[in-house]
């Protein structure tokens, strides 16, 4: 497997149409495999690559296996909190999900998302730690003095973000903007089931020696029409179930949250990755011969910093699942 993304041409019969930086999106043509009753305006393919970041570069090593083992544990994720709130995946086998990408692959409904990326933290650190040593808040919500690098927040946290266009970073918004853009009952709701999956999340996680510090989750909607107004949507529509919030994207991913060792968590310094820590430390090390402040890109990673990455990426697979990865 390759760094490269997967090009239309290697997906007969699907286009693609979006490109992030681990993962690409397809929509389905005529001649793609369908699910019964399903037309191919309403899916999406959600391919997963080998790609890994670290210091906000793409690496140009892959781990091999990584897109499998995340695309397997998002799903086993989608289980866990399926009575919460439904998610989007409708077909994860051949033919539905192309043999060239069968495993890192899942195809999906194609939801109207909200716009705004939902983010719930446990534990204080990162950006939240820089805004409560800056104000003793976070998201604008007072927070207890004397909480340091790591401190385990007395409730979850509900932290939203701005969806930023390709290149650009998420900014950190207000429950009251995340209002004021998609209405007090989407917000509401979409508050309440982000902090509840973190919660689930953690509390699971945390069992197997894992703490999922922080989760970014995305929700899409059934029963709204493209251009409908999401303000417009009433607290009825969703308690009736005329409007469903539907989990989409991927779910408690390393990618999409921090997990951290719970064997030796200690408060008050940066913890360690419990995947990227290899990559970390290697590129930060004289041996790799960068400088994370300059401009120039990270080199190729050796083969035993992949080769202990990727048992990690596996290690949090099957701890979290009790599932053997091969
Ligand atoms: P980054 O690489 O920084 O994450 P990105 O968010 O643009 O950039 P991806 O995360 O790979 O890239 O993109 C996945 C995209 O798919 C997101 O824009 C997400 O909102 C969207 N998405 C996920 N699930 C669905 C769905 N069921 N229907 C429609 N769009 C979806
Ligand atoms: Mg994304």
């Amino acid at each position: 497997m390759s760094t490269e993304p997967v090009f239309a041409h290697d997906l007969p019969g699907y286009e693609l149409v979006h490109a992030g930086k681990v993962r690409e999106l397809y929509a389905p043509g005529p001649e793609a495999a369908l699910p019964e009753g399903w037309a191919a305006e309403d899916l999406l393919l959600m391919v997963a690559s080998d790609r890994i970041s670290a210091y906000d570069h793409i690496l140009s090593t892959p781990i091999p296996d990584k897109g499998e083992v995340l695309t397997r544990m998002s799903l086993w994720w989608f289980d866990q909190l399926a009575d919460l709130a439904p998610h989007h995946v409708v077909a994860t086998e051949t033919p539905c999900v192309p043999e060239a990408v069968a495993g890192r692959a899942v195809l999906v409904k194609k939801l109207r998302m909200l716009p705004v990326e939902c983010v719930a933290r446990a534990h204080l650190t990162g950006g939240g730690l820089g805004e409560y040593q800056q104000s003793g808040t976070v998201s604008g919500l007072r927070l207890p003095a004397g909480l340091v690098d790591g401190s385990e927040l007395p409730d979850p946290l509900f932290t939203p973000s701005t969806k930023a266009p390709a290149g650009e970073h998420d900014e950190p918004i207000s429950y009251e903007q995340v209002r004021t853009l998609i209405g007090h009952p989407l917000a509401r709701a979409a508050r309440n089931l982000t902090v509840e999956i973190l919660r689930r999340g953690h509390e699971i996680a945390a069992e197997r020696g894992i703490i999922v510090a922080d989760t970014k989750v995305e929700f899409g909607l059934e029963g709204v029409d493209a251009e409908r107004e999401l303000r417009t949507v009433t607290e009825e529509e969703i308690a009736s179930g005329a409007v469903r919030i539907v989990l989409a994207d991927e779910v408690l991913t390393p990618d999409s949250s921090r997990f951290w060792p719970a064997e030796g968590f200690a408060p008050g310094r940066q913890q360690p990755s419990f995947d990227k820590q290899y990559v970390r430390d290697w590129l930060t090390s004289e041996a790799s011969g960068w400088d994370k402040n300059s401009d120039t890109p990270p080199p190729a990673l050796p083969d035993e910093v992949v080769a202990g990455t990727r048992a990690k990426y596996v290690e949090a697979f099957e701890r979290l699942t009790g599932e053997s990865f091969r």
